[in-house]
């Protein structure tokens, strides 16, 4: 993949990129008030939704082109460049023809091959920054192929978007962050920049400032927060929306840490780290080797792979000992339940004779 800068001339380039703004443009005076109150603040990227992709009917879909309109009166007012979301060719020409300065691909679209392929053609030849929010399920590739599908039309200012990941489990997140997925993109394209999105994985104005610091602790390039004059009578996403001036409040209580400086510091450690994963992996293979045998007994003696109980109770008591050595208990799960996984792989490949 060809990238290059998502920056826009006269935006400073030092992390975090702010992007700001309502989750939609509900009418020009809202759209307004909230644009000249973060021009004020110093903002220079606002963002607001025209077209709204609602779970179910009924709710607001956005005020389609007419906000456009608006969003050109805050080009001219405030001189802040603009930006929106994208999910139809339609509603790219509309955006171009309005001078829109910055588009994304929102997480559902984002979940569609179609709907990527058909945005990314009417793309074509266009040169302003493209941002792809990742898909609303926990799947990196199809992420990395709606950028692709980007590239592949020849665009290069491309930008990625953490907005979490869709769960049942609902009980801190709106959308679980998976930080894992973001970090291996990353890995592997180390020149896209990754915008956090801490307003749609929180789902709650109290956490907006601690996702943000965790993303700028990533090292990630920017966030993307939303904005409103009103919060509380939103028309969409009211609990997760900050007025400009607590906008302002977490922007300046973030601490940016440099990159540089720390690598050069933590050699030692980092030694340390991979001493540590050496043996970690040495233990792996030497348990997976003890539970090889176990397979050829279980084979020898016509005994089923799972046994419930027993797996049932490694469960139970390393979770319990984790929690006591201050790991996370649900970490201790995630961990157990790979090991497990590989370990009856291999289990069920000595009784189907493949070793
Ligand atoms: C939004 O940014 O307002 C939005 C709809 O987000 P997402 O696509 O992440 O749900
Ligand atoms: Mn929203």
């Amino acid at each position: 993949m060809k990238l290059e800068s998502i920056l826009l001339p006269g935006v400073d380039p030092k992390r975090p990129l702010v992007i700001a703004g309502p989750c939609s443009a509900e009418t020009e005076e809202q759209v307004m008030n909230t644009a000249h109150q973060l021009a004020a603040d110093g903002i220079k990227i606002m963002r607001a939704g025209i077209w709204k992709p609602r779970t179910k009917p009924g709710g607001f879909e956005g005020v389609g082109s007419e906000g456009l309109g608006w969003l050109k009166k805050v080009k001219q007012e405030t001189g802040m460049y603009v930006s929106t979301e994208v999910a139809t060719q339609k509603h790219v020409y509309e955006a171009l023809k309005y001078g829109v300065d910055m588009l994304w691909i929102g997480a559902r679209t984002t979940a569609n091959p179609f709907a990527v392929q058909e945005i990314a053609e009417a793309l074509q030849g266009v040169d302003i920054p493209v941002l792809v929010k990742n898909p609303v399920n926990p799947d990196l590739e199809l992420w990395i192929g709606a950028l692709e599908r980007l590239s592949n039309v020849g665009l290069t200012r491309l930008g990625a978007i953490h907005r979490g990941f869709s769960s049942y489990d609902k009980k801190i997140y709106r959308n679980l962050p998976q930080w894992h997925i973001p970090i291996e993109l990353k890995r592997r394209y180390p020149d896209l920049p990754i915008i956090c999105d801490p307003s749609h994985i929180g789902g709650k104005r109290d956490l907006i400032l601690p996702l943000s610091q965790q993303a700028m602790d990533l090292n990630f390039e920017g966030l993307i927060i939303e904005t409103h004059c009103n919060p509380d009578e939103a028309w969409s996403d009211a609990s997760q929306q900050v007025t400009p001036t607590r906008l302002k409040e977490i922007l300046s209580a973030l601490i940016i840490r440099d990159v540089k400086q720390t690598t050069e510091d933590l050699s030692e450690l980092r030694q340390q780290i991979d001493e540590l994963d050496n043996q970690l992996l040495e233990l792996l293979a030497k348990r997976m080797r003890v539970s090889c045998e176990i397979g050829t007994f279980k084979k020898e003696h016509n005994l089923t792979i799972v046994q419930t109980n027993r797996y049932d109770e490694i469960l139970h008591t390393r979770i319990a000992q984790a929690e006591e050595m201050g790991m996370n208990p649900e970490f201790m799960r995630v961990v157990l339940e790979a090991i497990h996984e590989e370990s009856v792989r291999q289990q069920v490949d000595i009784m189907n004779n493949k070793v």
